[in-house]
């Protein structure tokens, strides 16, 4: 009962409990013939003893041995042999053979057991006969012994007797086992067919199902959240990408109508020029952080330093044209685990953010410290540093404390949301922190790879 290879739940138990009520249904009957069988025997055994009891006192008025065998053959027995053995064990009379041609039965065990107990039953196979037989004898007096033997009913004989209910019996526990398998499947499987895995933790199914559902629960959850995240930083994008839009629209439909005279040109061409950018520049972020979120990139082994330096290069002569200088102290060798490029990115960000929010003649300062495991990159400036209620919110996307700001400076309100999509793809953190004396000191810890 496979689906593609898959198991049935139903089909294994049907076929379990239909095997096992099967199997005790026939334990149960060996067990119940046995002991019929059995009490069978003792019954019959009980029958034949107080049978030659009662031929040994109706024998006992009998004057002698002789006259004793005349009175028995008169007995009538149907299917019981009769024999009278005299006390030096001659066999008197045997109502199936000549007692003449008969062996000295003195040392036949129930006879001997007879004499010394008054009376005997044996099971045992007959010579005479030649077939396994019940003795039972009696003393009857002064030596003189009458034996009853019956052929003892086989265990087939006494089988093929109980045929037709036996037959019925194994017939009904065929049925009934087929029926309770059916049924008891049913009662285990129904629960299973009602769970509503649009409400997992709603059912009351089975407690050994409770990890599973809350795991589905949870994924549920998590899939709704992602969801709605991703209608809202699309509905973020699109905003975002209106206004530049709305503004290069604007400026050309003016300089298209003659709007404008020629010495503005250069002007609006310059607003058209850095509206765009920043369109682009909008452009790469969403690209940047949507790759980070599929697998956040190939990873291999970055040297914090190496980064650092290619990013202070970059961004020199940025500083140089604020006035800022850009101090870098790059000693440290540790290397950590992550995509080169989205390392990079990270770096950049946090460094351009600080000579953006520095003020002019200020310093920004990059260091790289490891301790034990970790290692800690750090940005320091000394602008106006991030208020304590919004350390958390920078991160988000698409804060911005000063959106006018922001703005003014080329921001995209996406820049620390990389860094801390980008450090967490390495297995870290990212966290912002005051400078005492004014300035904000961004953070980033990794764990250190050998
Ligand atoms: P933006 O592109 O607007 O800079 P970011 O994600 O890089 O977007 O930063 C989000 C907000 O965090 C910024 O608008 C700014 O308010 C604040 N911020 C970022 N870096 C600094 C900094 N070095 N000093 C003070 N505030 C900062």
């Amino acid at each position: 009962m496979t689906d593609g290879g898959r198991k049935s739940l139903a089909g294994r138990a049907f076929a379990l409990f239909f095997a096992v009520s099967l199997a005790i249904s026939a334990l149960v009957g060996v067990a119940v013939t046995t002991a019929s069988f059995l009490a069978y025997e003792r019954d019959a055994e009980d029958r034949l003893l107080a049978q030659a009891q009662a031929c040994a006192s109706a024998l006992e008025g009998q004057p002698d041995g002789e006259a004793m065998a005349v009175e028995l053959a008169k007995t009538p027995f149907v299917e019981t042999r009769a024999t009278l053995v005299a006390a030096d064990g001659t066999v008197l009379y045997d109502s199936y053979a000549d007692p003449t041609s008969m062996e000295n039965h003195s040392e036949r065990v129930e006879v001997v057991r007879a004499r010394d107990s008054g009376q005997a039953c044996v099971m045992r196979r007959s010579e005479t006969l030649g077939e396994d037989s019940l003795y039972a004898a009696a003393l009857v007096r002064d030596g003189v012994v009458v034996r009853l033997a019956e052929t003892r009913v086989s265990l087939a004989s006494f089988l093929g007797g109980m045929a037709v209910p036996l037959v019925a019996a194994m017939a009904a526990a065929f049925l009934l086992s087929l029926l309770a398998s059916r049924l008891i499947t049913r009662a285990i499987v129904k629960p299973l067919h009602g769970i509503d895995l649009a409400r997992p933790l709603d059912n009351d199914a089975y407690d050994e199902l409770q990890p599973l559902l809350k795991r589905v629960d949870a994924q549920r959850a998590q899939l709704e959240k992602s969801v709605d995240l991703r209608r809202e930083f699309t509905a973020n994008v699109s905003h975002e990408m209106k206004t530049p839009l709305q503004v290069i629209g604007g400026y050309a439909e003016l300089m298209e109508g003659g709007l404008v005279v020629q010495e503005d040109v250069p002007h609006f061409s310059g607003i058209i020029r850095r509206e765009s950018e920043s369109m682009r520049c909008l452009i790469d972020d969403v690209l940047v952080l949507s790759r980070l979120e599929e697998d956040g990139g190939e990873a291999e082994r970055v040297p914090l330093a190496g980064t650092c330096q290619r990013v202070v290069e970059r961004l020199r002569p940025a500083a140089e044209a604020k006035g800022v200088s850009l101090l870098a102290d790059l000693s440290d060798d540790a290397a950590v685990s992550g995509n080169p490029a989205i390392a990079e990115q990270m770096a950049y960000n946090l460094v351009d953010n600080a000579i953006k929010y520095s003020p002019e003649g200020g310093t920004v300062s990059v260091s790289i410290a490891s301790s034990g495991n970790v290692v800690t990159l750090s940005i320091a400036d000394e602008g106006p540093g991030v208020p304590d209620e919004l350390k958390e919110r920078v991160f988000e996307r698409f804060f911005r404390a000063d959106p006018s700001r922001s703005r003014e400076t080329g921001g995209t309100g996406l820049g620390l949301a990389i860094v801390k999509h980008a450090a967490e793809s390495m297995g870290g953190n990212v966290r912002v922190e005051d400078v005492p004396g004014g300035g904000a000191v961004f953070m980033v810890s990794l764990p250190v790879i050998k």
